[in-house]
């Protein structure tokens, strides 16, 4: 029998990845996309891994429940993967009420929509590590209590414990997935990793002199999109729903993380990279240093890439996709 797995966000970066490896395990991929006046480009994360044409897309947002309620009846999905949000921690603070209707309250919709139509389908939230925000303990398990500092992550918190108690008052297949930082060439040009390697290329091509940022002494625990989506499908694998922390274990600032980078293209980071206020946030979360010992016991999940191969290859790809835009 054909498995069939829905995913909300799947233009993003880990729907994308997501539904590539889903397509290799002979899955049948349903994606919410939301409607745009710029057709043709939505897909273009779909697109740069070839499954564009291998997924069926179907119009939705996550702000309303009728639209949720009408495709999961329609899919009648094994899986539900619900990734869509409005996901940059500095917007949030610009768009708090957008923040909450989408990261906190469309969490509630898509749940309603799966208890509803298709109650036996296994579910999964794509929690943050945000959440733990101001850190009370060194290293942040599943156990660590909360304290969340942006809008973004107050409105994750709401949608990780809505989650929780799905599962506990209506007996949903409900897990959620507390992922630290996760990159890759797809990642959204707005985070600091992208915007650092897409700042690399555009320097060495001669397109730009500087790169301006924020908190550089911030420090972060970096993985790959592809080994963290990995991690979410394994959850539904289990014939027990759970949440898990998947994280790498190392948390490295952006000043070393843009070392990386610049060393990469053999460029000299001190020369290029300008602190600019303006990329300060209100509140912020200093440091984040996951423990995934429970999905390494439990999923056997293990991270492949290292932060060092992750970012060579956000240059490179940035180094090709800059040399392109210039021929064209
Ligand atoms: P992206 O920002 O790349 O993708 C977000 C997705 O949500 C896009 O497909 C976007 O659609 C969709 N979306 C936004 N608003 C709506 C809406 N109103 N209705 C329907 N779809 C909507 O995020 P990532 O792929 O990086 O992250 C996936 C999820 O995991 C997010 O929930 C994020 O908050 C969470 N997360 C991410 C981490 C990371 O490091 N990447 C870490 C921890 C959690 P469109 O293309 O139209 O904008
Ligand atoms: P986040 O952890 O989800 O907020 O992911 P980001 O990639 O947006 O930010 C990671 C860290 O990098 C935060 O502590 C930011 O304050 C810091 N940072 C420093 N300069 C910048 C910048 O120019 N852009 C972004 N997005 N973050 C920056």
């Amino acid at each position: 029998m054909t498995r069939r797995a829905l995913l909300t966000g799947i233009t993003g970066q880990d729907g994308a990845y997501l539904a590539q490896l889903l397509l290799g395990k002979g899955y049948e991929v349903c994606g919410v996309i939301r409607r745009s006046s710029h057709r043709g480009v939505e897909d273009h994360r779909l697109r740069w891994l070839g499954v564009a044409d291998k997924v069926r897309l179907i119009d939705g947002d996550l702000a309303d429940l009728s639209s949720l309620l009408r495709i999961v009846q329609e899919v009648q999905p094994h899986e539900i993967y619900n990734l869509a949000a409005q996901s940059f921690v500095a917007s949030s603070w610009r768009q708090p009420v957008l923040t909450a209707n989408i990261t906190a309250v469309g969490v509630a919709n898509m749940l309603e929509a799966t208890r509803i139509a298709a109650p036996q389908a296994r579910f999964y939230q794509a929690s943050s590590s945000e959440m733990f925000g101001l850190i009370q303990e060194p290293m942040q398990s599943e156990k660590t209590p909360f304290y969340p500092r942006s809008p973004y992550a107050v409105a994750k918190l709401y949608g990780h414990w809505i989650t929780v108690n799905y599962r506990e008052s209506f007996g949903l297949h409900a897990s959620s997935g507390i992922l630290f930082n996760h990159e890759s060439p797809l990642r959204g040009v707005e985070f600091v990793t992208r915007k650092v390697s897409d700042g690399v290329a555009r320097i060495k091509l001669g397109k730009a002199k500087e790169l301006r940022l924020g908190n550089i002494d911030a420090k972060r625990d970096w993985g790959h999109a592809r080994d963290y989506v990995r991690a979410m499908w394994m959850m539904l694998q289990q014939e027990t729903p759970d949440d898990y922390v998947v994280a790498t274990g190392r948390t490295t600032t952006v000043r070393d993380m843009c070392r990386i980078a610049f060393a990469h293209a053999e460029l000299d980071m001190d020369a290029h990279v300008v602190i600019d206020p303006a990329f300060y946030r209100p509140a912020e979360v200093d440091i984040l240093l996951g423990d995934a010992t429970k999905a390494r016991a439990s999923l056997g999940w293990e991270p492949q890439v290292r932060l060092e191969e992750l970012i060579c290859e956000m240059v490179d790809a940035d180094l090709a996709r800059v040399a392109r835009e210039s021929e064209s």
